[in-house]
């Protein structure tokens, strides 16, 4: 038996098929696929949640959630330390399952099972630095103390991009901070998510503090959830129609929601930028994932003296990259997340075409089976291309010439969505002025990685709301409480 094949073998072995409630593991009648991008099979076929499957889970989580929250932080932050540590043990297991049901490259799975282990240690050490205040009120006859609570049962929505990294950004600060959680993973790729808690068991959290139902029709699951009084805090990540969607829903039970939604990231590179580092990032953050990251890099714009020679590089390095199944060894790029998906880059790309793009590299699908497409460059684009103006989400490289500081400021903020920007100068001046001035959450300067569980990571605009990772991703589940003394020294 080959590596992979051992790999496969031994990660199927591990990771359940069922649904975990109150700390049991049960099987339901329905079952769905789960698909191999890379070659089109079936992997394997997982319990498929009904709503009152979904409405067990939430009942768990509830009568979980007082001694949860009474249990006390060092506790807490040790299980957290415990998974992080198991996470890692069984990395061969996580990196696999992510490759086989997602796509990305085996190098790239593992980078996101040290990436997404990161949220568990991180969150481990906030669970204990959990803290209130105690001060005079300004005119003296109040003492005003506050004390933080964790807000309640959490419902966590994954997308599929990210299966590990996305459970663990959300999942560690509620634990951290006293909440029990529902995981709801993608239907895409549930199958990370299924071992995280089969570990997530093994290191012993208690029943009921956290839950995974994995279904094929979302919407009737997590509607009653969202309408349930006990339910108080929704933490959602993936695209815009559907969190505004579920903002509303959840506006009718006044919960709490974070919304990591879509993006539409400039990458912009000045005539002063370092152009090979410049070339190098954004060949990173947009083949990253195969392009399939909400911060990816999805518009590039370079000042009109360097465009051409920035896209004639961008476009060899691209063309040197191996696409393939992502098992293999020495494979860059993988196969897009499914047919669907596949279609929509492409309908995307020809129409770049026929808004006048010229294609330097790429611009096709490739044969299948399994649902690849090329890494594609596209230079000479107007402004107001689609491609330019939606997010792509593929690994497709729109590029676009442009003047001066101010005009690509407008065009930069000319955007529903507010997530990441890129920026590549040698100017101090130059950021600290961009820095100011760009209507987003998150910032790179000459680089192209910008993730990292100490950093708070989100948006603006219709970017979502709420931020994850970082001293601010704790406070996202957890609420202020005010206790009012008179002044003691008054009689
Ligand atoms: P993407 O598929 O691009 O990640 P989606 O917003 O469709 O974006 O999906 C993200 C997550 O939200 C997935 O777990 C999906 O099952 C879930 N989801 C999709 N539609 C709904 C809905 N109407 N209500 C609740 N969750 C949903």
């Amino acid at each position: 038996m080959d590596e992979s094949a051992r790999l496969v073998e031994a990660a199927l072995a591990y990771v359940p098929t069922g649904l975990y409630i109150d700390g049991t593991w049960r099987s339901t009648e329905n079952t769905f696929d789960v698909i191999n991008p890379a070659t089109g099979a079936v992997i394997t076929a997982i319990s498929d949640a009904t709503p009152e499957d979904g409405m067990a889970a939430l009942d768990a989580a509830a009568r979980a959630q007082e001694s949860w929250a009474a249990t006390a932080p060092r506790v807490r932050a040790e299980l957290l330390r415990a998974l992080f540590e198991c996470v890692h043990e069984l990395r061969d297991v996580f990196a696999t399952l992510m490759t086989l049901e997602m796509g990305k490259p085996l190098t790239e799975s593992y980078g996101e099972v040290t990436y997404g282990a990161e949220f568990l240690r991180w969150f481990s050490e906030e669970a204990v630095r959990i803290n209130g205040r105690y001060t005079p009120s300004p005119e003296g006859n109040l003492r005003i103390l506050t004390v933080k609570r964790p807000v309640g049962p959490a419902l966590l929505i994954t997308p599929w991009n990210f299966p590990l990294a996305m459970a663990t950004r959300k999942a560690a600060p509620a634990l951290a901070a006293g909440c029990t959680t529902i995981l709801k993973p993608a239907g895409l790729t549930p199958l990370t998510s299924l071992a995280f808690v089969k570990a997530a068991e093994e290191v012993g959290f208690p029943p009921g503090v956290i839950n995974i139902v994995a279904t094929s029709r979302t919407a009737p699951m997590t509607g009653p959830m969202i309408q349930d009084p006990r339910l108080r805090k929704l933490s959602f990540t993936g695209s815009t129609p559907t969190g505004m969607a579920l903002m509303k829903e959840a506006a009718g039970n006044v919960v709490r929601t974070s919304m990591e939604l879509g993006g539409n990231a400039p990458f912009i590179v000045f005539e002063d930028a370092d152009l090979d580092a410049a070339v190098t990032a954004a060949r990173l953050t947009k083949l990253r994932n195969m392009g399939e990251a909400c911060n990816a890099a999805n518009r590039f714009y370079v000042h009109s003296s360097v465009a051409q020679k920035f896209g004639e590089r961008l476009a060899a390095e691209l063309s040197a990259l191996r696409v393939g199944n992502g098992l293999a060894e020495g494979i860059d790029v993988g196969p897009i997340v499914s047919d669907v998906e596949r279609d929509r880059i492409d309908g995307m790309v020809q129409a770049a075409i026929e808004d006048g793009g010229t294609v330097l590299v790429g611009g096709n699908r490739v044969a299948g089976p399994g649902f690849f497409f090329e890494p594609t460059v596209i230079a000479n684009l107007p402004a107001t291309s689609t491609l330019v103006n939606e997010e792509i989400f593929g690994p497709v490289a729109p590029i676009v010439p442009f003047e001066t500081e101010d005009e690509v400021l407008g065009y930069a903020n000319n955007s529903d969505v507010g997530l990441a920007a890129y920026v590549h100068t040698g100017s101090i001046e130059r950021v600290l002025r961009i820095a100011e001035r760009l209507e987003v959450g998150m910032i790179g300067i000459n680089s192209g990685t910008i993730s990292n569980a100490a950093a708070p990571f989100g948006g603006v605009k219709h970017s979502g709301t709420g931020r994850e990772g970082g001293s601010e991703g704790i406070e996202e589940y957890l609420e202020t409480v005010y206790v009012g003394f008179p002044d003691p020294f008054t009689k």
